[in-house]
């Protein structure tokens, strides 16, 4: 799809988290794309879906963020992580991803999964695309 605005890129995050459903283990969603593509952008309508209120500050300095969600919701908890400074796999540890990955009521979106250099087998991967200052493609 292509977004000409960061509310429409937010728009899409409603729609395909509500195609995903909780498994056996957290559900997980790979966020790719250069610096500036959206990522962070897309994390906001993330958020909004879920009905937290004020915004999803990137996790860029802190590695992940939890967030309890509201009850009612398919999963108890949204982790955001964003593995841009991620360069070993000793910091990974600092993560404990497999204890959130094995979590059925977490649904974790990763930014920049590569650096976390195991495979996630994630279930989405959202590719963003810069297209020029406002148009991103953005692919589910
Ligand atoms: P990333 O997390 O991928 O590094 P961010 O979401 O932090 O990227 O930054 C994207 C920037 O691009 C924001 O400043 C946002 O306002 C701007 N932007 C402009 N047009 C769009 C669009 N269509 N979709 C998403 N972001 C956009
Ligand atoms: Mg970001």
């Amino acid at each position: 799809m292509i977004t000409e605005s960061p509310a429409q890129t937010q728009a899409l995050a409603g729609d395909m988290i509500a195609s995903l459903c909780p498994g056996k283990r957290a559900t997980i969603v790979e966020l790719v794309g250069d610096l500036g593509a959206g990522k962070t952008t897309f994390m906001q309508g993330v958020g909004a879906y879920f009905g937290i209120t004020g915004s999803l500050p990137s996790p860029t300095f802190v590695i992940g963020r939890a967030y309890d969600l509201p009850q009612g919701k398919p999963w108890r908890r949204l982790i955001h992580i964003d593995a841009y400074r991620i360069e070993t796999v000793e910091e990974l540890r600092g993560i404990d991803w497999d204890h959130y990955a094995s979590d059925p009521g977490n649904i974790i979106f990763v930014e920049w999964p590569a650096n976390l250099k195991i495979n996630l087998a994630a279930d989405r991967r959202v590719i963003f695309n810069h297209i020029d200052e406002t148009k991103r493609e953005v692919t589910i």
